[in-house]
């Protein structure tokens, strides 16, 4: 999966890009609470997919494949 602004551009760090980052700050206090939600949405999905990438790279070290 690849990080996206809520915008729907793709950003490389952080969790919004520059130009939402111009419109609604980089504090995440005083974000409206529908971009809190969605920004925490995509850590969370990016969350699950490290783990499944961590999964199968143990799984091949071991020599199970
Ligand atoms: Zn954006």
């Amino acid at each position: 999966m690849r990080k996206t602004c809520v915008c729907g551009k793709c950003i490389t760090r952080g969790d919004l890009c520059n130009i939402c980052l111009n419109i609604y700050g980089a504090n995440r206090a005083e974000w409206p609470e529908w971009l809190k939600f969605l920004v925490n949405d995509m850590r969370k999905e990016l969350r699950r997919e490290r783990r499944i990438d961590e999964h199968e790279i143990s799984f091949t070290d071991l020599g199970v494949y």
